[in-house]
This record gives C-alpha cells, structure tokens and sequence, in this order.
C-alpha cells in the first residue's frame, strides 16, 4: 500500500461513517479509495484499473467521460449558481429540465416534481398519492402495497415501502404501507412454471387489497424489474396482470424507474419494455449520469389534473428541489441520450451481446439461472441446478466471487447468491466481451474455491 492511501485510509476509518456498511469492521479494515474515473474504468489510489461493471451505483450510464455535462454544469454555476422554486419563483433548467423530461417519459407524464434523490422521490409519492385522495374527497384512501425485497430507498418512508428485512429490523416501518410477495420465480417459484408463479403472485395484490379495503388503499408501488432485490426479471404474465388490477380497482400505480430509466432495460423506460402505463414514476440515478443529485416523480394527467385543480398550497418541497445545477447535467444527458443511439444499441446491439454471451455460462456447472433485460443481469451460484441448493450458507460463494472478478479487473456486485451486472450502456462489444471473460474467469476461481469442476 503506497503512503498516499494509508493516509487516506487512515482518515476514512476514524472519521467517516458509511452507507450500508458493517461500521465496526470497516473502522478496523478500511477500504478502497477510488481516486479517477475514465470512460467505463475505475482507478483506486493504488492505480488499479478496474472495468465498472455497475456504472458506479447504476447510475453513470454513460460512464464517466461526458464532458457535455461537465461543461454544462460549469456554465451554470457561473450564470446562477443556486435559487430555489419556492414562492412564485422558477429558473431556467429547472423549467427546461421539466419539459425535456415530458418530452422522453411516456405520454401520460406532462408534469414533475423535483428532488435530489429516489429515496426523496418516493416519499414524495406517498405525499402526492394521500394529497390526491384527499383532494378527491377520499382521505381514508391512505394505505399503500408494495413488495418484499423491494428497494425503494433509505428515508424512514422510502424504506417502508422497501421490502428489505435487514432495513425492516432496524427501523419501524409505517404502518399504512404492507407487502406482498415479489415474482422471483428461482428463489420462490418451487415447482410452478414461471408464467403460473407470476399470475400466481401478481394476484396477491388483488387479495391484499381486498383484506385491506379498497376504500382504504391509494397505490401500489413496484420497480419494472427490482434491481438492488437482485435484477429479478419478473415472468411476462406478472405486469399484464398487476396493470389489470389496478386498472379495475380505484388504486394508483407507482413504478419506481429510479434504475431501470433512462435506457437500462433497453428503452427509455422499463415501463415501455414491460407494457405498464403507470400513474407516477420515479427517477434519480441515471437521469444526471450520476454526476448530481436529482430525483423526481414524473406526475401522470390522471394525478396532476386533480392537484391542479385547486384546494390550496401542496405543502411538499426541498431547498434543492429543481436545482439549476443538477437540472443543467440532467438536460446534458438527456441530450447525450436522444441524440446518440445509446439506447437503440442497448436494445439491439450491445444489450443482446452481453445477454448471449452470459446466457451461454448456463452450463457452468455453478450457474443455476442466468437472467437479463437489456444492459441489466444476474447470475444465481448454485451447488445444484435442480435443488437450487446454494454453493455455502450465507451467500459466501457470491463473496468469492465477487473478490474474484474484483482481483481480475471487473467490478460486479454480489446479492445474495446471485451476481449483479449494470455496466455502462456505452460499452462496446469488445468491453462486454471483456467483462464477461473477465467474470467467467471469476466463476471458475469460485468453482474452484468449493471444489466443483
Ligand atoms: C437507488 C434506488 C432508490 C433510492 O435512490 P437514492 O437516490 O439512493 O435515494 C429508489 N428506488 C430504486 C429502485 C433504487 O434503485
């Protein structure tokens, strides 16, 4: 280790608190510092270039060299650094930054409300939903489902309406928001086949809302594919048969495409692929690149016609709400997006390389199911593919290999026992074919590592 990162370590363990992170373990192990970025690679302080196989936290879609949105954030920070959208008051990218956003979300979306991240967003959800039933003369509509293994962010209510147990035990979640079960058919489909299992439990919405009362519940709310869940791909009768019954019921859809927006799934949003038409969607990540905060909820006609209609101040902001900065870098990257053919080639190119290319480790003999969409997949470790029993308790095998793609140039992630890839849509067919050696050989070491050949 050079003297520069012991240095840095050496701060970071005695004074940072991390997210998401053993505090205890990390105080005494330390971590990476990860000190530039280029194009799709990542450098630590070491000088160790590693292939970002998660475009940072799914959000650089684009990877990390855009000068546009640099310049564009430069520009406007020098002409107006900050002014908030409180009190009559509006400015230039906000403004631009909500019609951009009309103009690429589906057509229902003709109104936004701006935050500066997804968990932020999601809250906002829950106040626009009550405010909505409210206005309508509905106010006991105030329950809302959701999904276990759902992540919908990490605020008290964001995380309600997730459905991680290990966030669940560490705080009380609202008492208005329940969960049913999630359609991942590998871990929980037993002997259903898959297209039985998502009817089977996109039906559970159904009964939900008729234990709960349909007087009583505003809104369902689900990500098109969960991705910190574990990329679970639901089966292809599970949207058709959620947006059934939110149609016939008097409940709001909420899809939360604060990861599968803005090009993922191989359109610009997953709601597209998947055929859902809900009635407010929430993004963050991927609309700025990652290169600022910024989140909001796209507000559907059904929605914003009622909260325009009058009855008084909705009392719901954020001192950054449209901030002009973060809204310059997210036109910047909506611009990058319409305009290259990022997207097409993830649909059509790119994304089905990487699709085929990991499909065909189906008959490694520690792969249980390979599953994707786009520019998005998962990889389950198994000792064996009919049991689905697991290489070791606790998710270890996944660690193993994780540690292995690491130590060979390729950051994944690893949830629960399956293997996690978003990388950057920009990559080429060379790079996927790279990261995939890359995690093939990572796959062996972890074969290896169990005594599996
Ligand atoms: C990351 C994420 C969030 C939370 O976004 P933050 O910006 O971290 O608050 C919400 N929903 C989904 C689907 C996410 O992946």
């Amino acid at each position: 280790m050079n003297a520069i990162t012991k240095s840095l370590r050496d701060i970071d363990k005695s004074h940072h608190l991390h997210p998401f992170t053993d505090l205890s373990a990390y105080s005494k192990t330390g971590g990476k510092i990860i000190s530039k970025a280029e194009h799709i690679y990542i450098y630590d302080s070491e000088g160790t270039k590693v292939l970002d196989g998660m475009s940072g936290l799914w959000c650089c879609n684009l990877g990390y060299t855009q000068p546009s949105i640099v310049e564009a954030v430069h520009t406007q920070l020098q002409e107006l650094p900050y002014y908030n959208n409180f009190f009559n008051c509006s400015n230039q990218p906000s403004l631009e930054m909500a019609k951009a956003l009309v103009e690429v979300t589906p057509d229902q979306f003709n109104h936004v409300f701006f935050t500066n991240s997804g968990s932020e967003a999601n809250d906002t959800n829950i106040r626009i939903v009550h405010r909505y039933y409210d206005l309508k003369g509905q106010p006991e509509k105030k329950h809302i489902i959701s999904r276990k293994n759902a992540y919908h962010g990490s605020t008290i209510a964001a995380g309600s309406l997730g459905g991680m147990d290990y966030m669940h035990k560490q705080y009380i979640g609202l008492d208005y928001v329940h969960h049913i079960n999630e359609p991942n058919w590998f871990a929980e489909g037993g002997e259903l086949d898959k297209d039985t299992f998502g009817l089977q439990v996109a039906r559970e919405l159904e009964a939900k809302i008729d234990e709960i009362g349909e007087d009583k519940v505003a809104a369902f709310i689900a990500e098109p594919v969960q991705g910190a869940g574990g990329v679970i791909i639901p089966p292809d009768t599970y949207w058709p048969e959620i947006q059934r019954i939110c149609d016939e019921r008097d409940i709001l859809l909420i899809v939360d495409e604060v990861i599968c927006g803005f090009g993922r799934t191989g359109e610009w949003f997953a709601s597209e692929t998947f055929g859902i038409k809900p009635d407010l969607m929430t993004f963050a990540k991927g609309v700025t690149n990652g290169f600022l905060p910024l989140g909001g909820v796209m507000v559907g006609d059904k929605v914003a016609d009622v909260m325009l209609a009058g009855g008084g101040d909705f009392n719901h902001g954020l001192t950054y709400s449209g901030h002009p900065a973060s809204c310059a870098a997210g036109l910047a990257t909506i611009d990058i997006l319409k305009n290259s053919n990022v997207i097409e080639s993830s649909k059509s190119i790119v994304g089905p390389h990487l699709q085929n290319r990991l499909a065909a480790l189906s008959d490694h003999p520690i792969v249980g199911e390979v599953r994707g969409r786009g520019m998005f997949a998962a990889v389950e470790l198994v000792k064996d593919k009919t049991t689905r029993e697991r290489l070791a308790p606790d998710s270890g095998a996944a660690v193993v290999c994780r540690e292995a793609a690491i130590a060979g140039g390729l950051m994944v992630r690893a949830t629960g026992d399956a293997m996690i890839m978003a990388p950057p849509l920009i990559c080429t067919i060379e790079e996927i074919d790279t990261l995939v050696d890359t995690f093939a050989a990572a796959l062996d070491t972890t074969a290896d590592h169990y005594g599996i050949s």
